[in-house]
Order: C-alpha cells, then sequence, then structure tokens
C-alpha cells in the first residue's frame, strides 16, 4: 500500500439505486444538526454475532455522513464472557444463579473497562448486557442509551431486575421490537437491525464465483442445499435442523450444510460444535470457516435457507439470505417473526415436523421459491437496509434536548 492509496467509505448516496434519492437527502438532512458529534459504540466482540456485524458497517456510515463515530469492545478473562454468556441465555429465558461472586467478577470487569476506556463522547451507545454498568464509572457528557439485541420474551426476572437497577443512569433504551418493551423508567424505542448491501457478504455474486467457492470447500452441488449460518449455539437449534432435514431427506433428495463460527465474547460454541459432530455424513456437512464470502456464496447457492431458531432478538441471517431471494423457513419466535411474513415472504415454524414439510414444500416447488425469494428481497429493500437504521439513530440523536431528555417521538422510519 502506497501513501497515495485512495480510500473510500460507502456513502449513503451509494444507496441511492435501492432506497431512492428523497430517502437519501432526508438522512443527509437529518445528519447535518450532528455534524462532528463524537458518538461511540461499546459492545463486547469485534467478531462473531450480529451485533459485531452490524456494528462494523454502521460506524462507518455514521462517519461518512458526519458524525465521528468510534467502536469499542470490551475485554475480559474467560470467567467474565461465561458469567455475561449466561445473563445472555438468562434474559432470553434460561435459568441463572447469580451468586455474589459472578455479580463482583461482572462489576470488576466492566469497571476496569471504564478505566481503559475514557467515553467522554457527545452521545454513547452500549450494547447489550456485558458492558451496561460501564455508565456508573463515566463522566456523562451527553445522553447515554443502551441498545439491546437479545430476546426479551421471558427474561429471568431476578436477573433483570438486577440488570434494570443500572439502567436509571442512562436516556433511553432500543430494543429490537415493541414486544420486548419493559418497565423501565427511561424512554424506549424500537429498531430493527438491518444489512450493508456492499460487503463482501452481502454483495452481488456470479455464478462462477459461487461454484469456486463452494467448491473450494468441497460442498457438493449435485442435489439442492438446504443450509443454516448461524453461531453455534443452543437458541440456533442446530440439533432440531438435522431432525428437520433427516425427515425431509425421506421425501426430497438433498443435502443440508451448517455453517457456523464461534465469536470471541461466547463460550459454549466448541461444546454445541462438539456435540453436533455425530450427525456428520457425505450429506451432512459441518463447517466452521472463517469464510465471509462462503456465506454469501451459500445463502445464494440454497434452495432453501433455514433459521429454526428457539429465541432470536433479530436474525441478521434471516434478512441477508432474504436479500439474495433464497427462500427461508424461520423459527415462529422473536424478531424473526417481523422478519419473515408467513405464507409470503418465508415460511415461520414451530416445530422439527413443520419444518420438514416446509423443506419439503419448497424442494417441491421452484416456481414457489422464485415468488417467495422475489418478495423476500423486496422486504429487505424496503425495510431491512442499513440506510433505515441510520436513520433511526439520526432521529434518536437529535430527539435529546437540553439535559439529555429525550423529546417523544417524531415519525422515524420502520
Ligand atoms: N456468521 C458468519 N459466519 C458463520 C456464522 C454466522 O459470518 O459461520 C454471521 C452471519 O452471517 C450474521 C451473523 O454472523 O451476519 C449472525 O447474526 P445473527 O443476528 O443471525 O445472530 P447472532 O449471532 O447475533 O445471534
Amino acid at each position: 500500500m502506497t501513501s497515495s492509496t485512495v480510500h473510500r467509505l460507502v456513502q449513503v448516496a451509494d444507496y441511492e439505486r435501492y432506497v431512492g434519492a428523497e430517502t437519501v437527502e432526508r438522512i443527509l438532512r437529518k445528519a447535518r444538526p450532528l455534524q462532528d458529534l463524537r458518538v461511540a459504540h461499546v459492545n463486547s466482540t469485534y467478531y462473531g454475532g450480529g451485533v459485531a456485524e452490524l456494528l462494523s458497517p454502521l460506524t462507518l456510515l455514521m462517519n461518512s455522513v458526519g458524525l465521528v463515530t468510534e467502536w469499542r469492545a470490551i475485554q475480559g478473562p474467560p470467567d467474565f464472557f461465561n458469567i455475561t454468556k449466561k445473563m445472555h441465555n438468562a434474559l432470553q429465558g434460561a435459568c441463572i444463579d447469580l451468586t455474589p461472586r459472578k455479580r463482583r467478577i461482572y462489576e470488576e470487569v466492566v469497571y476496569e473497562n471504564a478505566v481503559r476506556n475514557r467515553l467522554d463522547h457527545d452521545r454513547v451507545v452500549i450494547h447489550d448486557p456485558q458492558p451496561l454498568p460501564i455508565v456508573h464509572h463515566s463522566r456523562k457528557r451527553g445522553p447515554w442509551v443502551w441498545r439491546c439485541h437479545v430476546d426479551m420474551t421471558r427474561p429471568d426476572p431476578a436477573l433483570w431486575s438486577y440488570l434494570k437497577s443500572f439502567l436509571g443512569a442512562y436516556d433511553a433504551a432500543v430494543l429490537s421490537i415493541p414486544e420486548y418493551e419493559q418497565d423501565l423508567p427511561i424512554p424506549q424505542r424500537f429498531f430493527l437491525p438491518a444489512i450493508d448491501p456492499f460487503s463482501i457478504k452481502n454483495r452481488e455474486l456470479t455464478d462462477k464465483e459461487i461454484d469456486e467457492r463452494l467448491a473450494y470447500h468441497c460442498i457438493p452441488t449435485d442435489l439442492p442445499l438446504v443450509v443454516q449460518v448461524s453461531r453455534f449455539d443452543r437458541w440456533k437449534d442446530p440439533e432440531g435442523v438435522v431432525a428437520a432435514y433427516k425427515l425431509a431427506r425421506e421425501q426430497v433428495p438433498c443435502t443440508l450444510v451448517l455453517l457456523g463460527n464461534m465469536a470471541a465474547d461466547d463460550p459454549e460454541g466448541q461444546e454445541v460444535y462438539g456435540h453436533l459432530h455425530r450427525h456428520r455424513s457425505d450429506r451432512i456437512l459441518l463447517l466452521s470457516r472463517e469464510d465471509t464470502a462462503l456465506v454469501n456464496a451459500l445463502q445464494r447457492r440454497a434452495a432453501v435457507v433455514v433459521q429454526k431458531s428457539l429465541r432470536e432478538g433479530f436474525g441478521l441471517t434471516v434478512t441477508e439470505a432474504m436479500w439474495k431471494g433464497t427462500p427461508v423457513i424461520g423459527g415462529n419466535v422473536g424478531g424473526i417473526r417481523h422478519q419473515l411474513q408467513d405464507g409470503h415472504n418465508g415460511f415461520l415454524v414451530d416445530s422439527v415436523e413443520q419444518c420438514a414439510a416446509r423443506i419439503v414444500q419448497l424442494l417441491r416447488d421452484p416456481a414457489l421459491r422464485d415468488r417467495m425469494g422475489q418478495r423476500a428481497r423486496e422486504t429487505v429493500r424496503e425495510r431491512f437496509l442499513l440506510t433505515r437504521y441510520l436513520e433511526q439513530y439520526l432521529d434518536l440523536f437529535n430527539g435529546f434536548e437540553a439535559r439529555f431528555h429525550l423529546r417523544p417521538t417524531a415519525a422515524s422510519p420502520r
């Protein structure tokens, strides 16, 4: 690389072909009062999982419209991430024994991160429970927002009451869908996540590029592919996907590919991955590869993408596959219900048997696959591209008055 190399960020104007000139102009107008505003996003990993996936393009797009936006990830020992993963699971409905020892480790590590990270920005957005208490150790110079990405349908009451005790110091909370609304002393907003159509994972690929990617990883394409791309996590129900595939396979020949990765802040991935090994065969492929273009190629080539989650705040993988015009079968839970309209742009399922039946139906009916796929792509174009998400943040940031009070919502894109 030479010093004369010209780097160019994706600009909001690049989205014009998908969202139209009017939307682009509106976003730029909303960004004008926020020029040079210093913004920090804080989460717990730079890699793996939907939050990192979102922050990566979002922080760049915010910079491209003039907000000086940084991204920090907190660090900690394995003990810390074991505890925060348990918290994550308990927010989604599992049990946790919240001992004083766990609380002490959690709060101490967050304090250490507060010392390492000076968060004196004009707007601070804290993502998920891992860094939540950091607000107590920072000097607030502007409003702080807690952005919760998890499925909050049934949080463990004891844990939630403990975490809520930190929320009084925030100025707003953002959850993914209105069904997750909580009894909180601060205003709440609801932002469905979105995808970056220009990333390696989502950009157009030629058939040749897809063939090459799949051949490189020795993925057979002689039979239709049924694919799930997910962190190895119980909530993603990979066992249920294998069971559904085995039932479907009795009626229609096909190959199953489970592609997964492990997030740096998720200590359970190895175990879930190890457990799945017993299902491996020449028609059940279990892959753990760090290859974003492979995700793209698989989501494009799949006859059916499955995301059979048992809990899901919002499934980016669902939207990614929909953008590629591939029909998706999703678990009838959480954010997926807002992404898929059952029978229109995909299918929602409540059981292994239903999932198997929908796989068979889609594999037998190419015209249905095309129709659903086209509607799915249109849904994403209208509702799930990153410009909509950016605009919601701009509305939120513009909505704070003196003393960080958030005005009631003006119309915001949905
Ligand atoms: N992902 C990936 N490689 C994998 C598995 C997942 O790149 O092997 C990506 C996936 O494409 C998506 C993100 O990780 O962008 C997962 O986000 P999602 O919201 O679906 O689930 P989360 O992991 O946040 O629960």
